[in-house]
């Protein structure tokens, strides 16, 4: 028989009590704080939750925390290390159902999307505890024989971490566990409008793998918390996901304070059709790698680029294919296009389209919206000088190129000064290799869209998509340690003075 007394109700996991971080943060422990960051919900605008807010001078007890927890933590054997960050993984196995649920509340994202986030960030945690298994360092060929000369990564002491807001769990993630594995503290500072599943849900959950104290911290802010965690002393190396208007300031920063930084910036993605490609293929992949989560991804096809004798028909596919996407509330309903993040991005979204059409775009599809729900637009004859040729416009637009050949597709390709990823369709791998060897690009697909990441490749982006880092075990030794050589002789050394 059913009926609604309290012992029936679900009973709340550990992992997502909200009591435990609604007016708090967490360096170690949970610490209440006087002002809260309150979340909502993009679909419905309605609150979400909250999280403790922190301000910029509460970095120096945060610090000091993660110097003592680095210190205790650098000295766990690799193989403990690997114990936790499997534990860590587990817990978030446990509870997939109800973070699938917060990740589509709090990012606006459909429930693939979702699924694909919370895997990501388990396989982020395997993946480290992995990388644990290899050597630490090599020996190397001496000048002395009764010396040991021998080269060893060690950690590079306290990372700072600053992730955006459109995949807050899997972008904070993929820097955090390695940094974490590798033996270093690391301080998050999520997105303020995705610190649940950015910050708060992973600060529970290492809580409960049983981390010590001070080797994981939150901080929750807008920029003024992210300069001040940038600046921090002691704080020796900054990995920075987000726009490229804002990496350049935290590299500027970071470099001015010595600091090794790791930026992955916005995108411009090209995805080319050659004029024997499959044309249905080619569609269906142009308009997911520019309509999924709304287009708000670093990889989205940003600028679809077409042969000439295929235009017309690439172009009514992709325009019947983004009419028929169902749009909406993706926690309440089944659609495939959900809300953009808030109200000014919408506008900005507004404004590329509507001045991309006044000089002369053709809008095939879309080009208005309802609230935060845009719907999926096909610009066709976009040229050069446009708002939609030129800039990320991180909503699901995708701007149509039309070209001659070959070689005016890989010009096009290539006159952004992004280079984060690229897809080339084509029904010959020949044309396919010889088009993706010359387009400047971290990431390169032939027969594919442009959207694609897990952890075991190097991610990362050449230009104005970043300075050259790339993420994903085994680059992340590279990333998160530093060489240190080592020597050692059996008899003290002896000088002619
Ligand atoms: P954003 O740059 O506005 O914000 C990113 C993070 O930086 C947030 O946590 C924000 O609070 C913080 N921040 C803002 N100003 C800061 C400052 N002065 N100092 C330190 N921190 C500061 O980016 P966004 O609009 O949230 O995200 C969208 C952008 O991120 C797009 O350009 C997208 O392409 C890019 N992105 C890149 C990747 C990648 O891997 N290359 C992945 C996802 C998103």
């Amino acid at each position: 028989m059913l009926n609604n007394t309290q012992d029936n109700a679900p009973t709340r996991s550990a992992l997502l009590d909200e009591s435990v971080w609604e007016k708090s943060t967490f360096n170690g422990r949970w610490r209440s704080t006087r002002e809260s960051l309150i979340v909502t919900e993009p679909a419905t605008g309605e609150r979400l939750g909250s999280v403790g807010a922190c301000a910029p001078a509460d970095l120096d007890e945060v610090v000091a925390a993660a110097r003592n927890g680095q210190t205790q933590w650098a000295a766990w054997t690799a193989e403990q290390r690997a114990a936790l960050m499997r534990r860590a993984a587990a817990i978030l196995e446990q509870d997939r159902e109800a973070i699938i649920g917060m990740i589509i509340r709090e990012t606006g994202g459909v429930r693939g999307k979702a699924e694909v986030e919370l895997q990501g960030t388990i396989d982020e945690l395997i993946h480290s505890a992995a990388i644990l298994i290899g050597p630490e360092g090599h020996l190397l060929p001496g000048t002395h024989p009764a010396r040991l000369s021998f080269a060893r990564r060690v950690p590079i002491g306290i990372v700072g971490v600053i992730a955006p807001w459109n995949f807050p769990m899997l972008l904070a993630m993929r820097s955090v566990a390695p940094a974490v594995a590798l033996g270093n503290a690391v301080i998050l500072k999520p997105d303020p409008q995705t610190p649940i599943v950015g910050g708060a849900l992973l600060a529970r959950m290492f809580e409960l793998a049983g981390l010590p104290e001070g080797v994981f911290s939150v901080v929750n802010g807008g920029a003024d918390v992210g300069e001040a965690l940038v600046t921090a002393e002691g704080v020796r190396m900054i990995t920075f996901t987000g726009s490229t208007a804002v990496g350049r300031r935290v590299g500027e920063l970071a470099g001015k304070n010595l600091k090794k930084v790791a930026l992955e910036l916005g995108g411009k993605s090209p995805f080319i059709v050659l004029d024997d490609a499959d044309l249905e293929a080619a569609a269906s992949a142009g308009a997911w790698g520019s309509f999924l989560h709304q287009g708000q991804i670093c990889m989205a096809s940003g600028r679809h680029i077409v042969q000439r004798k295929v235009a017309a028909d690439y172009l009514a596919l992709l325009a019947a294919k983004a009419k028929a996407l169902p749009i909406g509330d993706p926690y309440r309903q089944q659609v495939a296009i959900g809300p953009i993040i808030n109200d000014r991005q919408v506008a900005r979204v507004q404004q590329i389209v509507d001045d991309s059409v006044a000089a002369g775009a053709a809008l095939l599809a879309g080009g208005t919206h309802e609230g935060r729900f845009y719907r999926p637009t096909v610009l066709g004859d976009v040229k050069p000088g446009m708002p939609a040729y030129g800039l990320e416009i991180f909503g699901p637009v995708a701007p149509v190129v039309i070209v001659d050949d070959e070689e005016e597709a890989i010009r096009i390709a290539n006159d952004t000064e992004y280079g984060l990823s690229a897809a080339v369709q084509t029904g010959s791998l020949e044309r396919g290799l010889r088009v993706a060897r010359r387009i400047r690009s971290g990431l390169m697909h032939i027969n594919d869209q442009t959207i694609h990441d897990h952890a075991g490749i190097p991610f990362g982006g050449t230009g104005a998509s970043g300075n050259g880092s790339r993420f994903g075990s085994p680059t992340n030794w590279d990333e998160f340690t530093e060489w240190q050589w080592m020597t050692l002789s059996s008899e003290p050394a002896r000088y002619p003075f």
